[in-house]
């Protein structure tokens, strides 16, 4: 099983780039931001409790995103090669719950890709998916929040794998098509081994 994780900052091009690597490599693409969307659609209690941190740019506590993952994972169908998690480990909390689950699977995460670019693009990207999007957390306020927090949170789940062995950067300026060349070099050399 090839279970990878996309990681990179707010605007980084994950999502982007997990569509790709999963219609190649057929694997699940585990999106929590797009699980917690579904639950603000489908006004849930959840999703009224997710509407209160993303319209912040906070994240969610663990322990909640966590139970909602690991449902996932319990009734995912299993046709496929592996899977990519878009959004998810934010914390090193989250990652070591992740080696968890995983491990409860028999499983485990095979490699970290991380997608940098650099802050003025980011910005320009987000801004940009807000007025196409309407993605109410895509506005400057929240983007500045949502980029503190990457900083302080999240940044350090990058030791934490690297710690692992499993870490690999990827530039992620240019196009769409570039950066996946980048990424799909990295995961055939993974997969030949
Ligand atoms: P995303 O679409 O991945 O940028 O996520 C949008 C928002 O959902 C984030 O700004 C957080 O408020 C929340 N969120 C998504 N994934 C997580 C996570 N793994 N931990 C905590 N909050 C999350």
């Amino acid at each position: 099983m090839l279970n990878i994780i996309i990681f990179g900052a707010p605007g980084s091009g994950k999502g982007t780039q997990s569509e790709r690597i999963t219609s190649k490599y057929k694997l699940l693409h585990v999106s929590t931001g797009d699980m917690l969307r579904a639950e603000i659609a489908a006004k849930t209690t959840l999703g009224e409790l997710a509407q209160s941190y993303i319209s912040k740019g906070h994240l969610l506590p663990d322990e909640v995103i966590i139970d909602m993952l690991a449902e996932k994972l319990k009734h995912s169908k299993k046709n496929h090669n592996g899977i990519i998690f878009d959004g998810f480990p934010r914390t090193v909390a989250q990652a070591q719950a992740l080696d968890k689950m995983l491990q409860e699977h028999n499983q485990h995460v095979s490699l970290m890709l991380e997608l940098e670019v650099e802050k003025d693009e980011l910005i320009k990207r987000l801004v940009k998916r807000g007025e196409q999007s309407g993605r109410d957390d895509d506005n400057l306020e929240v983007i500045q929040n949502r980029l503190q927090v990457y900083h302080h949170q999240t940044e350090p789940v990058m030791d934490f794998y690297k710690n692992a062995g499993k870490y690999n950067h990827i530039q992620g300026n240019g196009t769409v098509e570039e950066i996946f060349e980048l990424i799909a070099n990295v995961l055939d050399k993974h997969t030949d081994k």
